[in-house]
């Protein structure tokens, strides 16, 4: 399912692919529609699961099909400075086609700083994202003007709640006109969350888009690997004795035949699913792999929710899923009932970050099994931002960024 079903600008689009992003997470699918409505929200909903673009694909949208002019249409409140950013870059890299202009205030840094912040405050900026001392740091000197806002986003309510920002922020809200639209992010729903909620939303939408974790009794292993080692190490690993029912999950179909072929040569049993086969002959494979007529089944994201088949001994993520919520329901395909069960994922170095996200949302680091001697060598584990990497050249960071928002204007 593409972007393009929300009918967002096509300079939206654009950016869009531009950061990579095929197709919507679950959480873009059900958030989008509802925020282009104009509705009001309390999501609880966890980083790493495409929140950020959630809310900001809809907000973007919106200011830019409206009239252009140069106050603060958008606030973004944050408990961090390093979520400050990261907002920011992803603003950047979303809105790289359109003319948005957008602000990230945070503390720390040297005095200048808070002066171009004041500067740029006052010229005024289509989105601004902030921690909330600071914000309040500005608001009591007089120059902030909301008076234009129309939109609200509290990012990661909860935390904010827990490092004592409740006065800042409703402080903070004083300052906005009445009518706005609400949208509000928390990991948890503690009551006083629940509490400012009720203060700050008007009859809000509830969406749970936070992902459960997989239980503790699945043994989570990553193979960090060349994709050249690939191959070897599945056979390597599927020659284990024990092994009676496997699932090997790939994001590509090409890719699910191609191993399915490699391994049926090696003189394994097994068959790929994947969505260029009809629904029947998909039943069929499902069957028989339930009644463990054969034992690898090869197969693309197509069967890591709905299929219901006990006793998997293991998992083998061949590449990395693109979001945590495939990487929890293709882990939780083992260890179903009572059983036990282990999920191996092979993570090479372009999927490195995509991995630390997934163990950002996992709240633990997954831990890494040493390759087997006659593979040699795999890659050190050490994960980058895939957006630095590939924006690098265009997009501006910090302080250079305060620049860029002066030549705007
Ligand atoms: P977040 O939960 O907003 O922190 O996003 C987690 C990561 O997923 C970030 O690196 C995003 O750039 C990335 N991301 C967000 N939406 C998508 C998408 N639709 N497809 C692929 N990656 C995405």
């Amino acid at each position: 399912m593409s972007f393009k079903k929300f009918e967002l600008d096509d300079r939206l689009i654009q950016g869009i692919d531009s950061m990579g992003f095929e197709n919507p997470t679950p959480i873009q699918e059900q958030v989008i529609p509802a925020i282009l409505d104009g509705k009001d929200m309390i999501a609880t909903a966890q980083t790493g699961t495409g929140k950020t673009a959630a809310f900001l694909l809809p907000i973007v949208n919106k200011i830019i099909t409206t009239k252009h002019d140069d106050h603060i249409k958008a606030l973004i409140i944050v408990p961090t400075r390093e979520l400050a950013i990261q907002i920011d870059q992803n603003l950047e890299g979303l809105a790289y086609f359109t003319h948005i202009s957008s602000l990230p205030v945070y503390g720390g840094g040297a005095g200048d700083l808070f002066l171009r912040e004041k500067k740029a405050l006052i010229h005024g900026a289509d989105i601004v994202t902030c921690t909330p001392g600071r914000m309040q740091a500005h608001l009591k000197m007089g120059y902030v003007s909301f008076k234009d806002l129309k939109y609200l986003v509290l990012d990661e309510a909860d935390r904010m709640l827990d490092m004592g920002f409740y006065d800042d922020i409703m402080n903070i809200i004083s300052h906005l006109p009445e009518k706005r639209q609400n949208l509000l992010f928390s990991a948890t729903m503690p009551d006083k969350f629940r509490s400012l909620a009720k203060k700050v939303a008007n009859d809000p939408l509830e969406v749970n888009i936070a992902i459960s974790k997989p239980p503790d009794k699945i043994l989570q292993v990553g193979f960090v690997i060349y994709d050249n080692q690939k191959v070897s190490l599945l056979k390597h690993v599927l020659n284990a004795k024990h092994l009676k029912s496997v699932i090997v999950f790939c994001s590509k179909k090409v890719m699910a035949k191609e191993l399915n072929r490699e391994l049926k040569k090696a003189g394994f049993s097994s068959y790929d699913i994947h969505s260029d086969l009809d629904q029947e002959t998909r039943n069929k494979v499902i069957t028989s792999f339930k009644n463990k007529q054969h034992m690898v089944l090869v197969a693309t994201d197509i069967v890591s929710r709905g299929i219901d088949v006990d006793d998997i001994d293991l998992i083998i993520n061949y590449d990395v899923p693109s979001d945590g919520e495939d990487y929890v329901h293709r882990v939780g395909r083992t260890a179903r009932a009572e059983s036990k069960g282990a999920a191996f994922t092979f993570i090479n170095k372009e999927d490195q970050q995509k991995f630390s996200n997934i163990e950002k949302l996992l709240g633990k680091p997954v831990s890494k099994a040493k390759l087997p001697e006659f593979l040699g060598e795999g890659p050190a584990y050490d994960p980058k931002p895939e957006w630095g990497k590939k924006h690098k050249k265009k997009f501006h960071s910090g302080t250079k960024k305060h620049k860029k928002h002066f030549r705007k204007k």
